[in-house]
């Protein structure tokens, strides 16, 4: 494990030779609630939306990143990003009752100053990112697979060997996944493809309540979701930063 690696708030300085990330999630149009730390690049893990979406809230968000000071900013979606699951749209429309007008939205043309990940990688400074934004069954929600299907297996499995910044939305089962239910929100196949991989560093959302980093042998996580479960109150940005392998922030 690096010896730089671990989660703090911002304020520290940035090790010589060093990236800065910053990761947010489960911003849920609450974006103004939060100060984001400067850095080199801006991660966010999916639930941009809240109440189904609009395409108003698509472009506030496009707006808050484009403010960002971030040199690369990358976004998976969520399971309330309903109009990117172009699959499940209009069925999810109608039991939502949601505007007649509100149209699938095309995330690679509408976030206009992020890379968008969706079962999909990018190489940043010799990391290698995966973005994948599934989560188990979640009645009538986007990007929702029937727990431990085949088909959710085929989604984990997808996640190459040698990611290392992994990007879900869901966390992996028993890592920062405590809902206030007192149930482990998050997915067991993801956390089998996890042990597989070893990414550097894991980080998520979804399961607000579990907010928080943890650090193990292999891997960092971090569930850096923005809304809590007390109403008022958000949490802030998590952040870590990586040795600069290429000492450029060119996007290959
Ligand atoms: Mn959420
Ligand atoms: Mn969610």
């Amino acid at each position: 494990m690096l010896p730089t690696l671990h989660t703090h708030d911002g304020t520290l300085p940035i090790p010589s030779e060093h990236l800065r990330f910053v990761v947010i999630s489960d911003t849920h149009t609450d974006t103004h609630r939060i100060t984001v730390p400067p850095g080199d690049v801006l991660l966010h893990c999916g639930d941009i939306c809240k109440r189904g979406g609009s395409l108003q809230q698509i472009e506030t968000f496009n707006d808050f990143l484009q403010q960002q000071p971030h040199a690369a900013k990358i976004v998976i979606a969520g399971n309330h990003d309903i109009c990117f699951d172009h699959e499940n749209f209009f069925r999810l429309k109608e039991a939502h009752k949601l505007d007649p007008y509100y149209m699938p939205i095309n995330p690679y043309e509408s976030l206009t100053s992020a890379t968008y990940l969706q079962d999909s990688g990018v190489r940043l400074c010799g990391y290698n990112i995966w973005g994948s934004p599934w989560v188990p069954k979640y009645s009538n929600t986007a990007f929702s697979i029937k727990r431990n299907s085949p088909i959710l297996v085929g989604k984990r499995m997808e996640i190459p060997v040698g990611t290392d910044i992994l990007m879900t939305h869901c966390p992996p089962l028993g890592t920062l996944d405590l809902s206030k239910k007192g149930k482990y929100g998050g997915c067991s196949l993801l956390a089998e493809r996890v042990q597989q991989v070893n990414p550097i560093v894991h980080i998520f959302g979804h399961i607000h309540e579990g907010h928080g980093s943890l650090l193990t042998e292999k891997t960092l996580f971090i569930n850096a979701a923005i809304r809590t479960p007390i109403r008022g109150e958000w949490n802030q940005p998590l952040v870590f930063d990586l040795p600069n392998n290429k000492r450029d922030l060119t996007l290959l």
